[in-house]
């Protein structure tokens, strides 16, 4: 029996983009929800897999946007919450303001599918106590907002090697930036507790030891300098998952199905000069690769094995 993989697809959509870009066109919210999902629901029926998709509670809440959100629910594909303005102070934001933005994007994703999301992910891989115990108040089942690197404890390798401190101090901050333990330990999915109960955090998984990205928009950078080194990275990444025996969570973006000519004004994004028929046909072939290799599964799923 193959082990189990889950998939992810986080909706951003193309005012996202262009808000992080600093084009003023994106107050008028653009969405290319209507060109992203039929490709989206095409390949995964051929693949004849279930994933989670996050959806941005803004997106929810418009009309223009329900059919192609309500197809995604419709297909048999769960529904997480992925904040509702999709702004990174989310997790740094105080308890009653994150409520406020979690339960808002909840509401506006019930309301539109008829689906109460039970998970999160929120915008920029970052977490707070406050969050997490927001997601609990809400009746969630798991965080999935972490994104695994070596990058907090080198931080702090690079600190107490130029700060002068006591043995005290040090032990004091030996958990300063994210403790290598925890990197060593968390890349696979462990629950959490928090105030008010428990719940599953399941991280974006990186490559088990290097812990280097090994989600798609990645493979499509490596793939663009060589198809060949790209496909072993995987294969390999995947290999040491089963090794380790850490279940993969992978995660796919909307730019992983769009080509240039769908979207111009973002064509300043890597991989935008390519034509659509070009980038769909590099995300199906990794797809493929792990449903080759595991079983894929959803996010509620993965949250309850
Ligand atoms: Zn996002």
């Amino acid at each position: 029996m193959k082990p189990q993989a889950s998939l992810s697809l986080d909706l951003d959509n193309q005012w996202s983009y262009l808000k992080i870009h600093g084009d003023p066109e994106w107050e008028s919210y653009p969405s290319y929800l209507d060109i992203v999902v039929p490709r989206v629901l095409a390949m995964l029926r051929a693949l004849e897999t279930r994933i989670t998709v996050f959806v941005v509670g803004a997106d929810a809440a418009r009309p223009e946007n329900h059919e192609s959100i309500a197809a995604l629910a419709a297909a048999g594909h769960t529904l997480g919450n992925h904040s509702f303005h999709h702004e990174p102070w989310v997790a740094h934001a105080e308890e009653a303001l994150v409520y406020d933005e979690l339960a808002r994007a909840h509401d506006a994703i019930a309301a539109a599918t008829g689906i109460e999301p039970r998970g999160f992910r929120g915008p920029g891989f970052a977490t707070s106590p406050a969050l997490l115990d927001t997601l609990v108040r809400l009746g969630y089942h798991y965080d999935a907002s972490r994104l695994p690197t070596f990058i907090g404890p080198l931080a702090r390798w690079y600190y107490f090697r130029s700060a002068r401190l006591s043995p005290e101090e040090r032990a004091l901050r030996r958990d300063l930036f994210g403790s290598w333990r925890d990197v060593l330990q968390r890349n696979g999915s462990h629950r959490i507790t928090t105030r008010y109960g428990s719940l599953v955090e399941i991280p974006v998984t990186t490559m088990p030891g290097a812990r280097v990205p090994i989600h798609f928009s990645y493979l499509h950078y490596l793939d663009r300098i060589s198809p060949q080194v790209a496909e072993r990275y995987f294969a390999t990444a995947l290999r040491l998952c089963a090794l380790t025996r850490t279940r993969p969570s992978l995660l796919l973006h909307p730019l992983d199905f769009l080509g240039g000519e769908d979207v111009p004004s973002l064509r300043f994004f890597p991989g935008m000069d390519l034509h659509a028929s070009e980038k769909l046909a590099i995300t199906e072939r990794y797809v493929r690769m792990l449903a080759d290799r595991f079983t894929i599964i959803t996010m509620e799923e993965h949250a309850c094995a």
